[in-house]
């Protein structure tokens, strides 16, 4: 999400004249694009911003200004903290009022000096403003659905993303069909619960991920379909045999469990239990038996016993992740679980988050090693580190490198899959 929030601003500097550079020494204007859900990542900002200053310093002594923005969700939880330890900061914005930013820039350039923050949680859509979204390659990334009602008693998503809003079908659909004329050949549909999605359509009538999936896939030259994250409860019936009917959809899907232990999950407030979870997971294969599952997991929850530990390995095992993010639970500020008695010792998160990730890799390097000798067809995306090798993605969102002219980039090519690690396949295109 902060991937698509991030080129959507570069869109907004490129009406007002801004080009991209990667030299932050070169760049008149420095934003950072904020996450809050573990404190690592809140953390990193600080120090980032530390750096930035440095640079606008050497700068000035050049003659030259830099205006510094902070945007994302960091903005949203911690606006007083970076106004103190960050005050040479130009302008702050939340996740949803950076199409505010033409107007924020407008107000510090007539005033030289001030400072502007803004979090509100705005009454209007902050889609009905951003410029048209152009694609940055053959795979775009598409929000439909933002922020959450859930309140899983760890996650400050609901905080700083607000409450749930679907977009309309409508514009969906419109800023697909964008894309896809700008080169788009694979969508992937966002939210931080996307198939919780209920946009209106044309004659004000709600409707479901499924019912976007097919409109979605009706549109002409779009290969490739995909949606993330989704929440286990939200995984309907309709949504489950759209993995059977639309041939676009790509066999992968991100489904969180993050604990395998029924009395975990109802601490953590999820509305499933692992029972639950893993009945959705036999439909999906069901549905379609090629289908690799990924998941994200949390290590050390407050109260999390040595047995509750083993269930979430007990999960791992029955369902064979092929690709899966794990890590430690982080306390948030203001969330319930960082009151809750019993947290875990950073020692024993430690422990298990390594226990859990052998695992892990154990299953990703075993699909990825299965996948040797077969025919995959793979969308190339990016060079590659050496000349005359290009990176693509497999359907199951492997990266995967072939010797292959540039020519072929931002196309789909069938490649016999050569030598696979844990982390990336190489092959040959046949
Ligand atoms: N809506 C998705 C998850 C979005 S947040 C879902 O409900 O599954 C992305 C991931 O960050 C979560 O799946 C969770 O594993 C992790 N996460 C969120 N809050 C965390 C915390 N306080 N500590 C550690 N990991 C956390
Ligand atoms: Fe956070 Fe996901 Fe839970 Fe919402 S459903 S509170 S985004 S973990």
């Amino acid at each position: 999400m902060n991937v698509y929030d991030s080129q959507r601003i570069a869109g907004i500097l490129q009406t007002l004249g801004f080009e991209e550079t990667s030299s932050q020494t070169q760049a008149d204007i420095v934003i950072f694009n904020t996450c809050h859900i573990r404190e690592k990542a809140a953390e990193k900002v600080f120090s980032d911003l530390g750096r930035a200053l440095l640079i606008k310093n050497e700068r000035l002594e050049q003659g030259k200004d830099t205006i510094i923005g902070v945007c994302g969700c960091v903005v949203q939880a911690e606006d007083e903290q970076i106004a103190k330890r960050a005050p040479f900061v130009d302008f702050a914005t939340g996740p949803l009022t950076y199409h505010r930013i033409p107007e924020i820039l407008a107000k510090i350039s007539r005033k030289k000096g001030t400072s502007v923050i803004d979090t509100e949680f705005p009454a209007e859509s902050k889609f009905d403003f951003l410029p048209q979204n152009d694609s940055q390659g053959a795979c775009s990334y598409l929000a439909i659905q933002e922020g959450c009602n859930n309140f899983c008693t760890y996650c400050v998503v609901p905080y700083t993303r607000g409450v749930e809003y679907s977009r309309p079908v409508a514009e969906v659909i419109n800023e697909a069909k964008q894309l896809i004329s700008s080169g788009t050949l694979e969508l992937n549909l966002l939210g931080q619960n996307v198939n919780s999605y209920h946009g209106e359509d044309e004659h004000g009538k709600e409707r479901n991920l499924s019912y976007l999936l097919q409109r979605l896939a009706e549109l002409d030259g779009l290969k490739r379909l995909r949606y993330t994250t989704s929440y286990p409860a939200d995984m309907t019936d309709d949504l489950i045999a759209c993995h059977k009917k639309i041939p676009q959809l790509m066999p992968y899907l991100h489904l969180p469990i993050q604990s395998g232990s029924n009395t975990i999950l109802k601490a953590m407030n999820r509305r499933h239990s692992k029972d639950d979870y893993l009945r959705i997971i036999d439909k999906l294969k069901q549905a379609n038996p090629q289908i690799g599952m990924s998941s994200d997991f949390i290590v050390g929850f407050p109260g999390e016993t040595e047995k509750d530990f083993q269930d979430t390995l007990d999960v791992v095992k029955y369902v064979g992740y092929i690709q899966a993010f794990s890590f430690k639970y982080s306390k948030r500020p203001g969330t319930p679980a960082a009151v809750m008695p019993h947290q875990i010792e950073e020692k024993v998160k430690k422990e298990r988050l390594q226990i859990l990730q052998d695992l892990l890799f154990s299953y990703q390097d075993k699909f990825n090693q299965s996948c040797v000798g077969k025919v995959m067809p793979v969308l190339f995306e990016s060079k590659g580190r050496h000349s005359g090798q290009l990176i693509g993605r497999t359907p199951y969102m492997q990266n995967l490198h072939a010797p292959l002219s540039k020519d072929n980039l931002n196309k789909i090519i069938e490649i016999k899959i050569t030598e696979a690690t844990t982390n990336s396949l190489s092959g040959e295109a046949i």
